[in-house]
């Protein structure tokens, strides 16, 4: 049945509670219905366009034409399942390589967020023989539903929850050591490490520590300097390893570096990292890559691994379109440039609206956390729903996240241009003067 065909009245969208007769399908929100999109732009049945600032699966802009020629003729030349060597599988290995540190050189490639980040689990279990898993609370892994910390998606009755400890998010602004601690990568690496030590003291052993290298759904969070490299001395003391989940804010989106990984600086390699949504520019496509010796353990476990679709002809062409796109466009240099111009925006916006209480973030990753009171940092959550809601109705489509869900997020595709960070900052503007507590 074609999409306009759909009789509407015989669908209902599955919302929580809300069942009704005939067909159904699920979605956790009220979706708007998409007919097509371009750039940095979606849009509505009824033809209105709007500026997307959320959608970070259409990384080098929906509908790049690139992308979809690669896809297009590949499709006519070759696709199919993962049995099969073929060129683009090879060739997008390589190029996905040389983005990383040499260290991280073997790719199983999957097909989605939550499945390369269950692979990762496996292999790290799998290397180190131990068990237990360390998340960052307000973690969210997809639905691995083990490593999910985060309401509404969290299932508190998984029997493995006590493998699963969570520690503190490493929040320099609403989390236990603030950006005035003398030391707060130290302290937040500390917490792991008493976790670590509470699991030894009951007979139990870390195989991994997983954590997003900067937090999406926990709130756009930016760890502290150096967070990573003393965590990862913990956990790799304790015999475990250090997965880096890079399904949102890999692929030049930080903008100074590919991954976000990166960041922490030079010296500081995870075990095993993993990758999705930008990946394939919409295409369903993901990967994990991890060391030799790794990768040896699991070869020689005993183990089968195998998936239909993983680096697939198809996937792989749409890959490497979207590498090259990156590369021939100087995106990463546009995230660097646009992102550095919405942040000093947001900024200027913050020194105007007490409802902001902090900006932060790194290239076209941002976040913009909405509070009552900038002291005692009262989540301003209906506040924050208030001003999607608004934005919506100016044609500009945001979300907002964390755990008081009070953080606007800010995940364009990377074309975004400095027109269209300027055109945010003005419709945001009176939206904030007309929600939450008077200006100053
Ligand atoms: N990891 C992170 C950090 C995510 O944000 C998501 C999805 O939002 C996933 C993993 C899961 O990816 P997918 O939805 O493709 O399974």
């Amino acid at each position: 049945m074609s999409a306009e065909k759909l009789d509407k009245s015989k669908t209902l969208f599955l919302r929580k509670k809300h069942v009704g007769p005939s067909c159904k399908i699920f979605f956790s929100q009220d979706p708007i219905k998409i007919v097509k999109a371009k750039g940095q732009y979606m849009y509505d049945e009824n033809g209105q366009r709007y500026l997307d600032c959320i959608n970070n699966v259409a990384h080098v802009g929906h509908c790049h034409p690139d992308v979809v020629q690669a896809g297009a003729e590949q499709m006519g030349t070759l696709n199919t399942n993962a049995r099969f060597l073929h060129d683009n599988l090879v060739l997008y290995a390589q190029r996905l390589q040389a983005t990383l540190p040499p260290a991280l050189s073997v790719c199983y490639f999957v097909n989605s967020g939550s499945e390369a980040n269950d692979l990762a689990l496996r292999l790290a279990r799998n290397f180190t023989g131990h068990d237990d898993i360390i998340t960052l609370e307000n973690a969210y892994h997809g639905h691995v539903s083990s490593l999910i910390d985060i309401s509404p998606y969290k299932h508190h009755q998984l029997p493995d929850a006590e493998l699963r400890p969570s520690a503190p998010s490493p929040d320099v602004y609403r989390g236990r050591y603030r950006a005035d601690h003398p030391d707060p990568a130290a302290a937040y690496a500390d917490d792991v490490r008493e976790l670590i030590d509470r699991a030894h003291e009951k007979g139990r052993k870390i195989a991994a520590f997983i954590a997003e290298s900067l937090q999406s759904c926990g709130g756009q969070v930016v760890p502290p300097a150096g967070y990573f490299q003393q965590v990862a001395a913990h956990v790799r003391r304790a015999g475990g390893v250090v997965i880096a989940d890079e399904v949102q804010v890999g692929f030049g989106r930080v903008g100074s570096h590919f991954w976000a990984f990166q960041l922490q600086g030079a010296d500081f390699v995870p075990d095993i990292v993993t990758m999705g949504k930008p990946i394939g520019n919409g295409h369903p496509m993901s990967c994990v890559v991890t060391t030799a010796e790794v990768a040896q353990a699991f070869a020689s476990s005993g183990m089968e691994y195998f998936n239909t679709f993983g680096g697939n002809p198809v996937s792989c062409a749409i890959g490497l379109a979207v590498l090259d796109v990156i590369g021939k466009e100087d995106l990463q240099g546009n995230a660097v440039r646009v992102g550095q111009h919405l942040s000093d925006l947001l900024e200027a916006l913050k020194r105007k609206h007490p409802l902001i209480g902090d900006v932060r973030g790194r290239g076209l990753f941002i976040g913009v956390e909405l509070v009552k009171d900038r002291l005692t940092l009262t989540p301003a959550t209906a506040e924050a729903q208030e001003v999607i809601y608004k934005l919506k109705e100016e044609k500009i489509l945001l979300s907002a996240d964390g755990p008081h869900r009070n953080v606007l997020k800010f995940k364009p595709p990377m074309c975004f241009t400095p027109e269209d960070a300027e055109l945010v900052a003005a419709k945001l503007d009176p939206v904030l003067t007309g929600t939450g507590p008077a200006p100053f």
